[in-house]
């Protein structure tokens, strides 16, 4: 239903906030590109509307005729937006309090309107716009954001102005339709009403009309406006946020102002404290959405913390678990927690360690990078080098295995238990691997002679893994 537009930063990539947040220097930064009169503005998202839409506007109210132009709105059942100054505001509560139940949109248009004043330098600008929000807050209850710059911000606003009310979160809200209403006192309808229809149509129209004291004129084309647009399509609403703004942006201004470092930083203060102090309705919620996210982060860190910790627990519990070895017809042994890995289900550990566990002994030869391990009527010859074992029964070989997985680990070599077992004639015949305890149960020969037919069994060993 809408597009959706994205103004980028635009000189820099010097964050909205960088004053604030990185101190002097970044302050100096965004000092000396507003000095240059580059803006440096904030991101913003904008909707752009299917219908081509017209933003009627009436600044320096309310006044008298604001009721005229209510009931006129009211009539053809649009909405617009009042840009209306603080003075005007406290002579006219009634007529502001009636725009805001109407449901029409209030803007801030300073104070006074005295442009010697409001332009002269930038504090008492933004003073009178405190003063205005202030009076327009105590009698209608709300802060307006949007802000219309008397006379416009072309030669009045540098970048210090655009810079300073865009960190305190307003909108400046030019126009790009000037009706004309206000180019002179008493400009009479039909010149008001040619003005308009020679404006170009674009697809958004935010046109400036005035409900100050002495524009009767403005009331009176007001119908015959309202009915052109409509005609040609035009649907019509209140300014928004989400409305990008028509802004002429940073042009020579008819000032002569000057703005010390000092200053813009105090000034800077001012608009930054402010924000924090009234964040716009956009800007609560992203800090909810932000909160939310970090509220969930926290969440989920927590919980992986957690799970971490009790993996690492429950693997520092089975690590210390000694290996109970049983053999068949022999004592058990007791391999431990420190002398084996238990790696993808497959235990490793030292020759030596086992064969010496088992009762036999274990001779390294160094030139031939040859472990000799003699048990019982066994000799296995472990060639490191070509990780090949070969067993000798009674001196007289009688079988040869590769045994790939052979690795040398601080001068010991390490090796996997049920193909070391294998190779001595062994078979693993249960093994128990639970958190409480590891117990493998094996049989050696000659005192256990394997089963050929014991299919069954050997299929589910070898399925282990052992
Ligand atoms: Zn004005």
């Amino acid at each position: 239903m809408v597009v959706v537009l994205l103004v980028s930063l635009l000189v820099g990539m010097l964050p909205a906030k960088a004053a604030e947040s990185d101190g002097d220097q970044a302050g100096q930064e965004v000092y000396q590109q507003l000095s240059a009169g580059k803006r440096v503005k904030s991101e913003g998202t904008y909707e752009t509307p299917e219908q081509p839409t017209v933003y009627l506007t009436f600044d320096d109210g309310p006044s008298k005729l604001t009721n005229q132009v209510l009931d006129i709105l009211d009539k053809e059942g649009i909405k617009a937006t009042f840009f209306v100054l603080g003075e005007q505001a406290k002579a006219h509560p009634a007529e502001l309090k009636r725009i805001v139940k109407d449901g029409h949109a209030v803007g801030n248009h300073t104070y006074n309107h005295v442009y010697k004043e409001l332009y002269g330098d930038f504090q008492t600008f933004w003073d009178q716009i405190q003063r205005s929000e202030n009076i327009i807050s105590d009698i209608a209850g709300i802060r307006p954001q949007l802000v219309r710059a008397p006379g416009g911000t072309a030669t009045n606003f540098d970048a210090y102005y655009y810079y300073l009310m865009d960190q305190a979160g307003y909108i400046m809200e030019d126009w790009n339709v000037d009706s004309g209403d206000s180019s002179r006192a008493n400009v009479p309808v039909n010149e008001i009403w040619q003005t308009v229809k020679a404006s170009p149509l674009e697809h958004e129209i935010n046109i400036l009309f005035h409900d100050g004291t002495g524009h009767a004129s403005s009331v009176e084309v007001l119908p015959q406006v309202i009915s052109y647009y409509k005609k040609l399509g035009y649907a019509f609403a209140t300014l928004t946020p989400q409305v990008k703004p028509k802004q002429f942006g940073v042009t020579k201004t008819k000032w002569s102002r000057s703005m010390s470092l000092k200053q813009f930083q105090g000034l800077l203060n001012q608009t930054q404290q402010y924000a924090t102090a009234h964040p716009s309705p956009a800007e609560i919620a992203k800090r909810e959405a932000e909160e939310l996210e970090a509220q969930k982060a926290q969440t989920e860190a927590e919980a992986k913390a957690k799970a971490d910790e009790e993996a690492a627990r429950i693997q520092a519990q089975e690590d210390a678990l000694p290996l109970q070895i049983k053999v068949f017809g022999s004592n058990a042994l007791t391999i431990e927690p420190s002398a084996y890995k238990l790696r993808a289900n497959r235990i490793e550990l030292s020759l030596r360690y086992l064969i010496e566990k088992m009762g036999g002994n274990v001779e390294w030869q160094a030139a031939s990078k040859t472990a000799v391990a003699h048990y019982g009527i066994y000799d296995m010859y472990y060639d490191l080098t070509d990780r090949r074992i070969s067993l000798f029964t009674l001196g007289k070989q009688t079988a040869a295995y590769s045994l790939a997985d052979m690795t040398m680990q601080d001068s010991q070599i390490i090796v996997p238990l049920r193909k070391t077992i294998d190779s001595l004639g062994g078979r693993i015949t249960d093994a128990v691997m639970s958190r409480d305890s590891r117990q493998i149960t094996m049989a050696l020969r000659p005192l256990y002679f394997f089963k050929e037919n014991d299919a069954i069994l050997q299929n589910s060993l070898f399925a282990m893994g052992w």
